[in-house]
């Protein structure tokens, strides 16, 4: 097959997206994605940059034009920026993002300006301290939203802040949370709890569903409009607060899956290459690289596993299997 035919999956879906782990390491614990206790991969058995930068390179090649860093927390690993200029040099690549926790992003703001960082979500579950500290098992609220400040000041916009919604843990954080981003321009966004905690304790009632979070943002704030996506891909579904300041978007994928919409590859910190957050099977891309595979392999590996692909994660299916690692492993 040509080297320029599209990712294509056996139900039709383009793959133009892919999420880039560059670390299981974190410097919070949050305990949905995580444990307390924890041993990371050895520094050999994570794909370098060069690694990594080859395996983006196929796959611009084939039609990928966004990327995502994720991790872990990305900004543990020394000179992201180094990599965001990398990967943004390839060829059809128009976008390069990164998702963070923000406790090291005041000092790396500047760098990942200046090296072409399109995009940047910063994850915040709570706007007070203690609540930070339960769920994140770490303190450092402070840090973050230093680190927010300077990514505006560095002339970062449209950033998004994500919140993960836990059934009895993070209902009185909503409106705070709502609140301060219509006032600082933050662009919201709800994340459903999914079933990638590495404790195991996950139960679908746990889940505060999109829904049940737009109830309690309406009864505050007045009814919210839905938005039209203009991204097919987007996983979000953007509201408008009535008023008109602004939009807050809801990513439900246990209560409304997306999948069928699902544009997104995945690639672990060790290399790994991953269909779906969910997938029981990887594609090992670090084996091929470090044999000496040729970029016809990276290619061939890449077509297996979108090939493979399911048509939905199945979390509401009696048959649904918890892969084996937690999402800090996977790359969120
Ligand atoms: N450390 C970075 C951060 O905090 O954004 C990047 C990695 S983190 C795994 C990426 C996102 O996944 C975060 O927004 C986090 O809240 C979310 N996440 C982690 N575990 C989750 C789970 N079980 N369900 C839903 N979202 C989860």
């Amino acid at each position: 097959m040509s080297r320029h035919a599209p990712l294509i999956d056996g139900f039709g879906r383009v793959h133009t997206d892919l999420r880039i782990s560059v670390t299981d390491r974190c410097n919070l614990r949050c305990s949905y994605c995580m444990p307390l206790e924890v041993s990371f991969k050895a520094r050999e058995e994570l794909l370098t940059y060069e690694e990594i930068t080859r395996v983006a390179r196929v796959a611009a090649g084939l039609g990928i034009r966004t990327i995502r860093l994720t991790g872990g927390e990305p900004l543990l690993r020394r000179d992201l920026a180094g990599l965001v200029r990398q990967l943004g040099a390839l060829p059809g690549i128009t976008e390069v993002a990164l998702t963070t926790n923000g406790l090291l992003l005041a000092d790396q703001a500047g760098a990942l300006r200046r090296a072409g960082l399109t995009r940047l979500n910063v994850s915040l579950d709570s706007l007070r301290e203690e609540m930070f500290e339960r769920i994140a098992r770490r303190s450092g609220l402070d840090r973050v939203l230093e680190g927010l400040a300077a990514a505006r000041r560095e002339g970062f916009e449209d950033i998004r802040i994500n919140a993960v919604s836990v059934k009895g843990l993070t209902e009185d954080e909503i409106v705070p949370l709502a609140r301060f981003c219509r006032v600082e321009g933050f662009h919201l966004r709800f994340i459903e709890f999914m079933p990638l905690d590495a404790e195991e304790t996950w139960e679908k009632s746990q889940v505060l569903s999109g829904a049940d979070v737009r109830a309690i943002l309406q009864a505050e704030f007045g009814p919210l409009v839905a938005e039209a996506s203009a991204d097919a891909g987007q996983p979000a579904v953007d509201y408008r607060w009535a008023d008109g300041d602004g939009r807050v978007g809801f990513i439900d994928p246990v209560s409304q899956p997306f999948c069928e919409r699902c544009d997104r590859l995945r690639l672990t910190a060790d290399g790994q290459l991953r269909n779906c957050l969910f997938s029981t099977v990887e594609w090992d891309a670090r084996r091929l690289l470090r044999a000496g595979g040729d970029d016809d392999g990276i290619e061939s590996l890449l077509r297996s596993c979108v090939a493979a692909k399911r048509a939905a994660h199945g979390i509401d299916t009696p048959a649904f299997e918890r892969p084996a690692r937690a999402m800090h492993q996977i790359g969120g």
